[in-house]
């Protein structure tokens, strides 16, 4: 059986995956049995909450939850957050505005800082609004900004929730694993992410990061059965790792193949390193075919770069994905409104190598200049 994809997904999720992780998923498993639920899913569970904190993982536990990482998001918030409470969300792309959609959809207080998608949060106005309004009880940010690829300061921002006294949730989806963290050490109560992202799993599945101090006063509060992260829990901590309802047997599986070679890799900074590299050498090789990027070097993750169109009235960007789709490589339309761009992400089983190797098929497919 060839295990070779035709094409690599330079895409944020989801993204290339080892030949192995895809391997991993060529067996059928039993969702009440043991060899599942205590041999698969519940080093998943613990696995995930050392990768999370490496000072105080006793006071934190990890609910898996089916569907994409939105299910996850959705889940996050409307357990996390009371009937009488009021959640504010630091918005500056696609995926913050998200956040706000989901609270307001849920019936959910909500007050939204948009700083716009080419600016960080505005630290200052936080810092105000929770100093003026007692009444919010939790905040909101989204990691990195896959709509542009911006690093959000989560250090700053949790500084200034914990200070407040507020409760912290964090949409990490496209950085966990990828860029090191501690949730402990940042006051995080709540943080999302999914299988398909940095842990480099398939997707199929999302999972919340949750201080178990607080997950235990979330009972009753879901606005959703199957959306209900607390009873999930529940479920998984009384069944050993079951989960409430059919569980992605072969996503967990394959997840749990994901996390092994996260380890063997070198864990965390050595992805982080590697997918910087990746970063690095997109935006120095782009940079001398004349593209230029969307943010200041200064804002940017390692995950994912935008670029600004090329200037020329003959650019198309479907001619430009399809030449380079042929050439073995797949890139993102861009997200932002009112610039004309598209993004390339530097995340997965993509090394530094494949950059080098797109560079080049880059330059030989900039039709526009012939
Ligand atoms: C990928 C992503 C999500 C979840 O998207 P799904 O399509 O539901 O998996 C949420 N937030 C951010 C920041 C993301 O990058």
């Amino acid at each position: 059986m060839n295990l070779e994809n035709p094409y690599l997904l330079l895409t944020p999720g989801p993204l290339s995956t080892s030949p192995t992780v895809r391997q991993a998923m060529l067996r059928d498993w039993c969702t009440w049995d043991d060899d599942y639920n205590v041999g698969v899913v519940t080093p998943i569970r613990e696995g995930l909450v050392k990768l999370a904190t490496a000072t105080r993982p006793q006071d934190y536990t990890t609910v898996l939850m089916q569907g994409s990482g939105t299910f996850s998001v959705e889940a996050m918030i409307g357990t996390a957050v009371p009937r009488d409470g009021k959640l504010l969300v630091l918005a500056n792309g696609e995926y913050g505005n998200r956040l706000g959609r989901i609270a307001i959809t849920l019936g959910i207080e909500t007050v939204i800082h948009d700083s716009g998608e080419l600016a960080p949060p505005d630290l200052s106005k936080l810092e105000a609004e929770l100093a003026a309004d007692p009444s919010i009880s939790h905040v909101v940010v989204v990691h990195n900004e896959t709509t542009t690829g911006m690093l959000n300061p989560l250090e700053e921002i949790a500084t200034i929730v914990k200070g407040h006294g507020r409760i912290f949730l964090v949409d990490s989806m496209s950085a966990f694993g990828g860029i090191p963290l501690d949730v402990a050490a940042l006051g995080i109560d709540f943080l999302v992410s999914s299988a398909n992202k940095c842990i480099q799993g398939v997707p199929g599945f999302g999972f919340v990061i949750a201080r178990v101090a607080e997950l235990e006063k979330c009972k009753g509060r879901s606005r959703s059965v199957s959306l209900d992260l607390y009873d999930q829990w529940q479920g998984m901590e009384k069944g050993k790792g079951k989960w409430r309802f059919t569980s992605p047997t072969h996503v967990v599986r394959a997840f749990a193949q994901a996390m092994k070679e996260l380890d063997e890799e070198g864990g965390i900074a050595a992805r982080h390193a590697r997918y910087s590299e990746n970063q690095r050498r997109l935006v120095s090789g782009m940079e001398r075919l004349g593209f230029g990027c969307i943010l200041p070097h200064g804002l940017h993750s390692p995950i994912i770069t935008g670029f600004h169109d090329p200037a020329s009235p003959d650019y198309q960007f479907q001619r430009f994905y399809d030449l380079l789709k042929q050439k073995g490589f797949v890139i993102y339309p861009g997200k932002v409104t009112g610039v004309d761009s598209f993004r390339i992400g530097t995340i997965g089983h993509v090394f530094p190598e494949d950059i080098d190797r797109l560079i080049e098929a880059v330059g030989g497919s900039m039709y526009w200049q012939a």
